[in-house]
């Protein structure tokens, strides 16, 4: 691995960190966490002005190509080389930029690339680019998660549609969503991974109902979806019937690194670290002498280096054309995730009381904008989505390490 950048390399960094200088206001990159602006689009609990910047900033980083950096350029994207998304997501993180990303760019927008019809991708990849389609995905279900071929949602074909019934779970940002991706059995009797469709579903179909669940952190971000007698045109099939499985496994080569995840670790103990300096004196827990503390601090300081370390190995492997990370990715997303609880556990120890004020708290102002409460009860989660981390030891186990499957 060259740590270093290419000449090129350095002057696209120039340009983004340049870019971001100059247009980014201090308001997004000071907010607090619970706007939840990653996905492209703001919350409806966030305030208009907030979502009036998100709508111009999506604008302007399609102007660069940066909204979907790593999309092809005929689709809209800016195809760039995994380094230089590597390099674009670490100057977005370093000054809490938002991007644009969830569901629409990360997955649906990518699997119609690969599998749409020329009319699905014509009239599907705009939108998803502009900003005017948000997306969500509803594959898990009460009975399915990590054994997601388990799924039981019907979808029965009746003349030019199917019927869709059953419920779904976990559906990140159903609510504002314009559009879903679905995974649903068309063919009950197949083996279990083999009787399984994609499609892709308008939320405003008639019979789709959507119930919010409120997360550990007071935050509506995922909820309950039904389908009673959903009707889906026969058009809206991703791919074959049946072989829905196979594209929800499709392992894309764009930019998995995570390095925004590595540079958010390490920015929340440096912020650590700024306050317990800054407090050593009036806090009760005369937070500069305190040994244990102090150990804390510099443990996770360690680990969040360890991260970065992980998040440069990635992009290496990627970066050599056509070698996608297997176990790597999960070495990574299990070290990142659980990092990123002790993290937060540590910051609340390092704020003591201060730790039980909100970002909506009356009163004083919290520390760090409220971000360390929140993100203390929020990455409770971050160890179950995208795959729970037992699951990714058991990638680690069999994929990295050889082991028997158990
Ligand atoms: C914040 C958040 C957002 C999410 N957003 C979405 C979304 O937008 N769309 C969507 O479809 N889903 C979403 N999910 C669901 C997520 O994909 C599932 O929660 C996850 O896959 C785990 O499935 P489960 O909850 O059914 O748990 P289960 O699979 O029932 O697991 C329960 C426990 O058993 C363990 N376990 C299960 N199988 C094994 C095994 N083989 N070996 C060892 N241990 C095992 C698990 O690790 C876990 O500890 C989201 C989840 C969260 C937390």
């Amino acid at each position: 691995m060259d740590f270093h950048d290419s000449e090129r390399e350095s002057a696209f960094r120039a340009e983004v960190a340049g870019f971001l200088e100059a247009e980014l206001p201090a308001f997004i990159a000071e907010r607090p966490s619970e706007w939840g602006l990653f996905n492209g689009s703001a919350a409806a609990s966030t305030p208009p002005e907030v979502r009036e910047f998100m709508r111009m900033w999506t604008g302007k980083l399609n102007e660069h190509g940066w909204g979907a950096p790593a999309w092809p350029k005929e689709h809209g994207g800016g195809g760039l080389s995994v380094k230089e998304q590597f390099i674009l997501s670490e100057e977005f993180a370093w000054r809490r930029a938002p991007r644009s990303g969830g569901i629409g760019h990360g997955w649906a927008g990518p699997t119609i690339m690969v599998y749409g019809t020329q009319e699905q991708k014509d009239d599907l990849l705009p939108k998803i680019i502009s900003g005017e389609h948000n997306w969500c995905q509803l594959f898990s279900e009460p009975g399915a998660g990590s054994d997601l071929a388990s799924l039981q949602t019907r979808a029965v074909r009746d003349g030019d549609d199917y019927v869709v019934n059953g419920q779904k779970i976990w559906t990140s940002g159903a609510q504002h969503a314009k559009w879903m991706i679905l995974l649903a059995r068309t063919d009950p009797d197949a083996p279990k991974h083999r009787g399984i469709t994609y499609f892709i579903v308008d939320m405003k179909s008639p019979g789709v109902t959507v119930r919010p669940l409120i997360n550990a952190a007071y935050s509506h971000e995922f909820n309950e979806v039904f389908f009673e007698d959903v009707r889906i045109p026969r058009a809206n099939i991703i791919g074959d019937e049946n072989r829905g499985w196979y594209l929800a496994q499709t392992t894309l080569s764009f930019e998995r690194s995570n390095i925004g995840g590595a540079v958010g670790a390490r920015q929340t103990v440096e912020d650590l670290v700024k306050f317990a300096r800054d407090h050593r004196i009036d806090h009760q827990s005369t937070l500069g002498h305190n040994v244990s503390l102090r150990h804390e601090l510099v443990e996770r300081f360690v680990e969040a280096g360890v991260a970065t370390m992980m998040s440069f190995k990635i992009v290496s492997i990627q970066a050599k054309e056509g070698v996608a990370p297997g176990h790597e990715a999960s070495v990574a997303k299990l070290y990142g995730t659980e990092l990123n609880q002790r993290i937060y556990r540590t910051g609340m120890h390092v704020l003591g009381l201060y730790g039980q004020l909100d970002a909506k708290s009356a009163g004083p102002k919290p520390p760090m904008n409220g971000r360390i409460n929140y993100m203390y009860l929020r990455s409770i989660a971050n160890t179950i989505e995208g795959g729970t981390s037992e699951i990714q030891r058991n990638i680690i186990a069999t994929r990295g390490l050889g082991l028997p499957r158990a």
